[in-house]
């Protein structure tokens, strides 16, 4: 059997033939999985010993017991186990996981799967290459896209931020989660060629700034026509990720919002929270009214310390790139973009990818300073150099 416990967590030396170690499933409390048939074949193994292959039309279904692992096959059961390994026995299969308790829509993997208790929860780790998770990557984050260059985007930028974070986790026992707090990987198998010839053909390829060092590639849907600075969003200024007007997402779905919040709820926040003087008549005529025809970081003034990004999240604003007015009632936000809006705008890069832009240019774009580097190449120059 291969060596699938002594995989450790690599950073540097990451080799792309390498599995990453990636938890699934982890917006969920698991009390019982079952692991079926897609295509391929595969092994069963707990606690080492070999209990047999998932045949087409067969699945294994396992639950917590006891702190422990109880395996059925079918209606079988084959024990309690404190750990279980469904492995491929050739590259390029998958298996369609479904959570029984509690029920949620069934997924397609492709790789390998550890599966151990913790607590009173399974825990399911998934081992799969590099660029077959960049293709659960880049369907879950990528968005209908529907453009090679497009998707090449997004693979660099996933490939980016896996290889920049892997071993976040290293804790819990794997490299990076699948939630948004990584990268969404809610696979389903069902990316279209475009994805998969995508990831091929960058296979490698990650961007990098002046120094060299991986960028934090960040990305949201859609900047409203103008990205933000990183400090407005997180106070931490990025060299390569500056403000500057994008024309070519100004037309798309996401361009523009309104939002009608109550007036009494404002004030009172803005009150509660940072003692806005509500009763002194020159703060009280101008507290619904707001332009902000480009980015700014707070609301009204930058003396009163409102920062627009703890606005949005209060009210659940779709951006923080809007201006008010007051209407009855209400406050009535006019908004632009969808997200924090640093980084690339997903429906500007949509728009350069079908205009005819290549994915370089459109990185170069959304990450002015930044240079693509072929990750792949440096890492076997230097294993050859080490080697010699
Ligand atoms: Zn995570
Ligand atoms: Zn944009």
């Amino acid at each position: 059997m291969r060596i699938l416990f002594a995989i450790s967590f690599l950073f540097a030396t990451f080799s792309y033939a390498q599995q990453m170690r990636i938890g699934v499933y982890r917006d969920h409390d698991l009390q019982r999985i079952m692991c079926a048939y897609n295509e391929g074949s595969y092994s069963v193994f707990a606690d080492s010993i070999n209990v047999g292959a998932i045949l087409p039309n067969e699945y294994v279904e396992m639950s917590v017991e006891q702190g422990k692992v109880l395996l059925k096959k079918g209606a079988v059961e084959l024990g309690v186990f404190s750990r279980i390994i469904v492995q491929q026995n050739n590259p390029k299969n998958s298996l369609v996981i479904a959570s029984k308790s509690p029920s949620l829509k069934q997924r397609k993997y492709m790789g390998d799967f550890e599966i151990t208790c913790s607590g009173n929860e399974l825990s399911v780790i998934n081992l799969v290459e590099l660029n077959d998770y960049l293709k659960g990557v880049v369907e879950s984050e990528g968005g209908g896209g529907a453009h090679l260059e497009y998707y090449k985007v997004q693979a660099l930028i996933s490939r980016t931020y896996a290889l920049k974070h892997l071993g976040r986790h290293a804790k819990e026992g794997f490299d990076l989660c699948d939630r948004v707090h990584c990268q969404a990987y809610h696979n389903m198998l069902r990316y279209s060629s475009l994805i998969d010839t995508a990831v091929r053909q960058t296979s490698g390829l990650v961007i990098v700034d002046e120094n060299g060092d991986m960028i934090e590639s960040y990305f949201h849907a859609n900047c409203g026509g103008q990205t933000c600075e990183p400090q407005y969003i997180w106070n931490e200024e990025i060299p390569y990720l500056n403000s500057f007007i994008d024309t070519f997402c100004i037309y798309t779905k996401q361009a523009t919002w309104e939002k009608r919040i109550n007036k009494k709820k404002w004030s009172d926040f803005l009150e509660s929270k940072y003692g806005y003087p509500v009763y002194d008549s020159v703060f009280a005529a101008i507290m619904y009214t707001f332009d902000q025809s480009q980015r700014k970081a707070f609301y009204i003034h930058p003396s009163l310390g409102i920062p627009l990004r703890d606005l949005r999240e209060e009210f659940g604003l779709k951006s923080t790139f809007f201006s008010c007015y007051p209407e009855g009632e209400d406050v009535v936000l006019r908004g632009r973009g969808f997200g924090h809006g640093v980084g690339l705008c997903q429906e500007g890069a949509m728009k350069m990818a079908r205009s005819g832009y290549s994915f370089e240019q459109i990185l170069k774009f959304y990450f002015p300073g930044a240079k693509v580097r072929n990750e792949q190449e440096r890492i076997f120059f230097k294993q050859t150099s080490e080697r010699f």
